[in-house]
């Protein structure tokens, strides 16, 4: 057995865990090692982790034995099946207060699962996001644990310091118990899928709407970065819109129009389903994409179905403005659909879930990060009961300055033929959620007409219920 000397033992050397690994070592943390495929112990240890205070173990006995109580081991290997093996065969060597902690992609019904079959066996289990890809994971991912609560303190000070850091605070706090954590990155994900397709609207309303060239649409991005829409995603596509091949073409124009998607978009969709939560933005995004796979479908169609030959003949300046103020105004309410949606999440599975933690923790770190989540912490920090962001002050004021360019921008994109449907379905979503009256009073008449299944009466106690015979047929 080894002596009792790390401060946190890794599972998993694959780009994730060498990169996490090497990340602790660099912020003063001593870290065992362990790889089913025990060669890629050795191959790191001489490869990557030269020079490095990394211990490298061979079996999971002397593995376990070289951490310090209470023991934290960290599991960075392939989600499903594989994380629940490799707990199987760590728990024997285990003690009560040992930590466990997941940082798969994992589902969050598997990590609350997890939480509770360890606290029977008196072990704390931690199923934590992490993002960032390879390069977070090497200089400061975003984390985002939850589990077992008791486990935190412990992992804490480890977790704090090798995530990200914006404005001197970790981009990483506790999320909640069970399996909130890889709830709370579901929904990140989710976010991202939207975040992207948004962008995407403002660049084809400015490439086909407009007719700008790749340049021009360069240097509007390049402004936005400047501003309420600084963040990764809107400094990225700033740069993708100034790479040119080698005929000194924009590559962007050379890359075929079809999008794939790994799935987690589509179960944070699924869940809003399931919840009852009106996650239109992210919706429409996941099917963007599955439209965009049509691509065989869509040129055939594109030959037979009329286009629209209205063009643009407005200020483009003004134009370029409002569909800012579009994509502003849509990303808002993205963001307050899925605090929506995490909000009926933390009713409907009994979590204590940290909303301006969460902010902070996509602040830095991961793909959605961006300035405009500091906006979202300071609203949780005013009012942490905050129903829904769009009645924060800030946010109020946002979208009403947001809102006549928001409307310009989608009126224009349909009148010349532009799909929007991020856009459009958040205008549609903000409108009807600022609506005292929706139809649905017309929705109720029909389903009482054809099915007797009744309605209430605005000028009667809720809960009071009425049939109208409508036939006047007995
Ligand atoms: P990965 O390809 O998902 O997994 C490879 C690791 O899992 C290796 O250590 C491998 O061991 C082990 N493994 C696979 N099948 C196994 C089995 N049947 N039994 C035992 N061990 C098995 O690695 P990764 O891309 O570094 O990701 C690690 C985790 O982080 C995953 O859950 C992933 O979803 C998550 N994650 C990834 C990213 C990313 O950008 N890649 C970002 C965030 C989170 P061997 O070497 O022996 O095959």
């Amino acid at each position: 057995d080894n002596p009792a000397i790390a401060d946190i033992g890794v599972v998993g050397l694959a780009v994730m865990g060498q990169n996490l690994v090497l990340n602790m070592n660099d912020k003063g943390f001593k870290v065992a090692v362990f790889n089913r495929t025990t060669s890629k112990v050795d191959e790191f240890l001489n490869g990557p982790a030269k020079g490095t205070n990394v211990l490298g173990c061979h079996d999971l006995k002397s593995f376990v034995s070289s951490l310090k109580p209470p023991r934290r081991v960290m599991l960075m290997v392939k989600a499903g099946p594989v994380i629940d093996a490799f707990i199987e065969q760590l728990v024997p060597y285990l003690e009560k207060g040992d930590i466990i902690i997941d940082g798969g992609n994992s589902l969050f019904n598997d990590s609350d699962r997890r939480t509770q079959e360890l606290r029977q066996k008196g072990i704390l289990f931690i199923g934590s996001g992490v993002s960032g890809g390879e390069e977070g994971a090497r200089h400061g991912p975003s984390l985002m644990p939850g589990g077992n609560n008791a486990a935190w303190p412990a992992v804490k000070p480890i977790f704090q310091k090798i995530s990200a850091q914006v404005d001197g605070e970790p981009c990483c706090d506790w999320v909640g118990n069970d399996g909130a954590g890889h709830y709370v990155k579901m929904v990140h994900n989710g976010i991202e899928y939207g975040d992207m397709q948004l962008i995407c609207e403002a660049y084809q309303m400015m490439r086909e709407g407009l007719g700008m060239s790749g340049e021009e649409i360069h240097r509007v991005f390049a402004e936005w970065n400047e501003g309420v829409l600084d963040s990764y995603l809107i400094e990225i596509t700033r740069d993708i819109l100034a790479k040119r091949d080698e005929n000194g073409e924009l590559l962007l124009d050379h890359i075929l129009d079809t999008a794939g998607q790994k799935g987690t978009g589509k179960w944070t969709g699924m869940n809003a389903l399931d919840l009852g939560i009106p996650l239109t933005l992210i919706g429409e995004a996941v099917f963007a994409r599955c439209l965009s796979s049509l691509k065989d479908e869509r040129v055939t169609a594109s030959k037979v179905l009329p286009a629209i030959t209205a063009r643009f003949d407005g200020d483009k300046a003004e134009m370029v403005n409002a569909i800012r103020d579009a994509l502003y105004a849509s990303k808002i309410i993205s963001y307050a659909q899925g605090y929506m949606l995490m909000r009926e999440a933390a009713k409907t599975y009994g979590w204590q879930l940290n909303y301006g933690g969460i902010a902070l923790m996509w602040r830095g770190g991961c793909i959605i990060r961006s300035q405009f989540l500091g906006k979202i912490r300071d609203a949780f920090d005013i009012n942490p009961d905050l129903q829904n962001l769009l009645l924060d002050d800030f946010f109020i004021d946002a979208i009403t300055h947001a809102l006549p360019g928001w409307r310009k921008a989608v009126a224009t994109a349909v009148s010349i033929g532009v799909p929007v449907p991020t856009f459009s379905s958040a205008l549609s979503f903000y409108d009807g959620y600022r609506s005292e009256r929706l139809p649905a009073n017309l929705l109720q008449a029909q389903r009482d007409y054809f099915g007797a299944h009744t309605y209430e009466r605005v000028d009667k106690p809720r809960g009071e219920f009425f049939h109208t015979n409508w036939t006047g047929h007995g």
